[in-house]
This record gives structure tokens, C-alpha cells and sequence, in this order.
């Protein structure tokens, strides 16, 4: 399923949903990214949030 990244506003093939998009109406969207731009963002994918998420954007703890 092809979905338009939203850093570099290009379509993939590979989308990985990284957040969710809150609005004052019901259900957010699901932020895409391509993949190297989530490589970039260093952006969790949604479905490795922890247990709880609000769908908030996580961003990897780079190592020192
Ligand atoms: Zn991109």
C-alpha cells in the first residue's frame, strides 16, 4: 500500500506508520514516513510503542 511520506512528502511502498496525528475530531491519522526517513528521524514505529502509547512521536535513544 503506498502512502506519502511526510518528511519528504514523496510516496513508498515501504510506509511505517510512526505516530499518530491528534485532532480535535474523532480518530487521528497515521503518520507515514519512508524508510529512510524514519532512519533519519530515528522515529519508533507505531507498533513498537510501548504498551500505553498516546501515539505520540518516540524517538530512538541514540547510543553516546
Ligand atoms: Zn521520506
Amino acid at each position: 500500500m503506498t502512502k506519502t511520506c511526510r518528511v519528504c512528502d514523496m510516496d513508498t511502498d515501504e510506509p511505517t506508520a510512526v505516530a499518530l496525528e491528534h485532532t480535535n475530531s474523532c480518530g487521528g491519522r497515521v503518520v507515514h514516513l519512508c524508510p529512510p526517513c524514519r532512519a533519519e528521524q530515528g522515529l519508533i514505529p507505531l507498533d513498537q510503542h510501548p504498551e500505553g502509547s498516546d501515539g505520540f512521536p518516540l524517538y530512538e535513544v541514540s547510543a553516546p
